[in-house]
C-alpha cells in the first residue's frame, strides 16, 4: 500500500489494455514470427518467407503467397478482436484456423512499427498501410504479386523496460529458428525460407511426405533408422517418424508434437512415448521424432492460449496406451542398427601394453596429463602411473585396473567428464587439438543458430568451427581426448543440448549445467576405444587431485573400487 492511501478504482485507458494484452501474445521476436507465418498459413500461402535483422529485434519481415487483405480491410486487420476466421455466429469450436482471436497484429502493432503491404487476387497493386503507436500513421502503394508483407521493426521501442529481458540476437535469431521449425513440422505442405543478410538460416522445402519434413530439420543423423509411423488411434489418426533408440536427446524437446496441423506442447505424450523405449534407450536419454495426431473435433481441446498450447485430449488414457503400443510395435518392427554403439566386444579384448608410441596426432591434453605422472611411471607400463596397474577393458568401456593391491573398475566417460568438468570450472575453456586437414560436417538449421548463438561454449569445449556453404561446417579443432572422432557426432550433440538449454541458461546452478554438458560432449564415450596412454594418463589425472569427487558431474559413479579387505570378505578369508 502507497504511503498515499489506496487510490480509487479507474478504469484502464484503452492503450494501456493495449500493452497489457500485448505482453501476451508478444514474448519475443520468436512470438512474432510464428504468429505472422501462422497468419501466412492460414491465408493458404504455399511458400512463406522469413527475413531477419538483428535477431529480429530490429526487423522481421514475413512474405506470403496467400489470399491478401482487401484493401478496405487494412485498418481492421490491426484492430484487436477483430477477424475474417470466425463466422458471426459460428461455433468456436469448429475453427480450422491457426489464429481466430483477431489479436495476434493488434498487440505486434502496439508494441512495433508495422507496415502491412498486401495485393488480393483481384487487385492490381499492392496497398499498405504504416502504424505507429498503435495508429494508422499512413498508406501507399506498391508494386507486389499476390500475397502479403509484414513488416515488423524496432519491436518494443516503446517498452525498453521489456527489451532488457530479451537475450542477444543471436539467442533471440535461434529462438525464432527452433519455433519456425515447430510450425514448420505441423504443416510442412507449406515451404518455410528464415534468412539473415544474404544468410539463410532454415530452408524448408514443402513436404508432402512428414518424414521428409523431419529429416529436414532433425538432420540425416536423426533420420538414419528412424521409424515411420501410421497407425489409428481412439478418436483419430497418428502420423509420424521417430528416431531410433541410438539416437535419443538429452531432454525431450527434440520430440515435436502437432495436433490438426498446429503445434502443440504436452508432458504426457512425450512420457508414453519415452516409456515405449523403454530400456531399448538409454536412461536420461529422451526419443526424438516428429507425431502428428489428426483427432477429430470433439477429441481434443487445444487450450488456445496466445503463447502455451498445451494440449488435453478428451479420451487421453485411451489414445496414450495406443500411442504406447504403436510405438513398442513400430520399434520391433525396426531393422536391428547394423553399429550398435554399445555392447559390442572389444576387439582387443585386453588394453594392449606396451601402448604404442605418442604420435602427433595424441591430445595435447593427454600428453600434458602423462607430464604430471611421468615421474612416477614404471617403464614397463608406460602410461600407468606407479599406483594404477592396467589390466584391461571391457567392452570399450569399463577399464580394470590394480590399485594398492585391490581391483578397480572405472567408467571411461564418467572419469573423463569429471576431469573435463573440473577443468572447464578452474580454467574456463577445454584443451583442444587442431586437425591436420578440416573435416566438414552437415548441421541443421537449428545446429548452425545455436553455433551462432553459442560460440563461446563450444569454443570451451575445445571445437574451432566455422561456418562452411550454407548446410555444412568446417571443424578445425576438437576436444582433445575424443580426437577426430568428436568431429561430426559431439559437435552436434553438443549443439542440441546447448539449443534446449539457452532458455534455461539462468537460475541457480546454471554454470554448472552448462559446464556439464560441454564437459559431456568432449569427454571419451562409451564405445570409443581408448590408447592404455591414455587410460593412464586419465587416471593419473583422478590421482593427481586426491579430494576430487568420485562422481562425475551428473552424478553418476567413476569406480567401482574392490579393495583387498573387500576381496577377503567376499572371499570369506576372514584372517587373510
Ligand atoms: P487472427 O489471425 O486471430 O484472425 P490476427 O491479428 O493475426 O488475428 O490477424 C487479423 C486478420 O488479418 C486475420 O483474421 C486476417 O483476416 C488478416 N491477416 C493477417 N495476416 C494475413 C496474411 N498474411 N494474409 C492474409 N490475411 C491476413
Ligand atoms: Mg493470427
Amino acid at each position: 500500500m502507497s504511503a498515499g492511501g489506496r487510490r480509487p478504482i479507474r478504469r484502464l485507458e484503452p492503450r494501456t489494455i493495449e500493452r497489457i494484452a500485448a505482453g501476451e501474445v508478444v514474448e519475443r521476436p520468436a512470438s512474432v514470427a510464428k504468429e505472422l507465418v501462422e497468419n501466412a498459413i492460414d491465408a493458404g500461402a504455399q511458400r512463406v518467407s522469413v527475413r531477419l535483422d538483428g535477431g529480429g529485434l530490429e526487423r522481421i519481415v514475413v512474405e506470403d503467397d496467400g489470399e491478401g487483405i482487401p484493401p478496405e480491410e487494412l485498418g481492421l486487420a490491426v484492430e484487436r478482436h477483430a477477424t475474417s476466421k470466425l463466422a458471426p455466429d459460428g461455433p468456436i469450436d469448429a475453427i480450422a484456423t491457426l489464429g481466430f482471436r483477431g489479436e495476434a497484429l493488434a498487440s505486434i502493432a502496439s508494441v512495433a512499427r508495422v507496415r502491412l503491404l498486401s495485393r488480393p487476387a483481384g487487385e492490381e497493386v499492392g496497398h499498405g498501410i504504416r502504424i505507429e503507436g498503435g495508429e494508422v500513421a499512413g498508406r501507399f502503394q506498391a508494386p507486389r504479386a499476390p500475397g502479403t508483407t509484414v513488416e515488423v521493426a524496432d519491436l518494443f521501442y516503446r517498452t525498453p523496460a521489456r527489451r532488457k529481458f530479451l537475450k542477444s540476437p543471436a539467442a533471440e535469431q535461434l529462438e525464432i529458428v527452433r519455433t519456425l521449425a515447430r510450425v514448420y513440422l505441423a504443416r510442412p505442405s507449406v515451404a518455410l525460407r528464415v534468412s539473415t543478410g544474404d544468410l539463410e538460416l532454415a530452408v524448408y522445402p514443402a513436404s508432402v511426405r512428414l518424414t521428409d519434413a523431419a529429416a529436414r530439420v532433425l538432420g540425416p543423423e536423426a533420420a538414419r533408422g528412424a521409424m515411420a509411423l501410421d497407425a489409428p488411434v481412439p478418436g483419430g489418426r497418428i502420423e509420424g517418424c521417430l528416431g531410433a533408440p541410438a539416437s535419443g536427446a538429452a531432454t525431450s524437446t527434440g520430440l515435436y508434437l502437432s495436433v490438426n496441423g498446429r503445434a502443440v506442447i504436452s508432458r504426457s505424450i512425450p512420457q508414453a512415448v519415452r516409456a515405449a523405449y523403454g530400456d531399448s534407450m538409454p536412461r536420461a536419454r529422451f526419443p526424438v521424432g516428429v507425431l502428428a495426431f489428426t483427432i477429430g473435433r470433439d477429441g481434443v481441446d487445444v487450450n488456445v492460449h496466445p503463447t502455451k498450447r498445451e494440449v488435453r485430449f478428451a479420451r487421453e488414457r485411451e489414445l496414450l496406451d495406443a500411442l504406447r503400443v504403436r510405438v513398442r510395435e513400430a520399434l520391433i518392427e525396426a531393422p536391428a542398427p547394423s553399429e550398435a554403439p554399445l555392447g559390442r566386444p572389444s576387439p582387443a579384448g585386453r588394453a594392449r601394453m606396451p601402448p604404442p608410441p605418442l604420435t602427433a596426432a595424441r591430445s595435447s591434453l593427454v600428453q600434458a596429463r602423462l607430464d604430471v605422472s611421468a615421474g612416477r611411471s614404471e617403464p614397463a607400463l608406460v602410461a600407468a602411473p606407479a599406483r594404477w596397474e592396467l589390466l584391461g577393458c571391457v567392452d570399450r568401456l569399463y577399464w580394470v585396473a590394480l590399485r594398492d593391491g585391490g581391483l578397480v573398475l572405472v567408467d571411461q566417460h564418467a572419469a573423463s567428464e569429471r576431469l573435463l568438468f573440473d577443468e572447464l570450472r578452474r580454467d574456463g575453456r577445454l584443451a583442444r587439438q587442431q586437425l591436420v586437414a578440416p573435416i566438414a560436417v552437415t548441421l541443421t538449421a537449428l545446429e548452425r543458430a545455436t553455433l551462432a548463438a553459442e560460440s563461446e561454449a563450444v569454443a570451451a569445449a575445445g571445437f574451432d568451427v566455422e561456418g562452411f556453404g550454407p548446410e555444412a561446417a568446417l571443424v578445425r579443432a576438437v576436444p582433445s581426448y575424443r580426437g577426430v572422432r568428436a568431429a561430426a557426432a559431439a559437435l552436434a550433440g553438443l549443439l542440441d543440448e546447448l539449443a534446449d538449454g539457452v532458455s534455461a541458461g539462468v537460475g541457480p546452478g546454471a554454470a554448472e549445467r552448462r559446464a556439464a554438458t560441454i564437459a559431456c560432449h568432449a569427454a571419451i564415450r562409451a564405445g570409443d576405444e581408448i590408447e592404455p596412454a591414455t587410460m593412464g594418463a586419465v587416471l593419473a589425472a583422478l590421482d593427481a587431485e586426491p579430494g576430487r569427487a568420485g562422481s562425475c558431474p551428473h552424478g553418476r559413479p567413476i569406480f567401482l573400487a574392490l579393495p583387498r579387505a573387500r576381496l577377503d570378505r567376499w572371499f570369506l578369508r576372514s584372517g587373510a
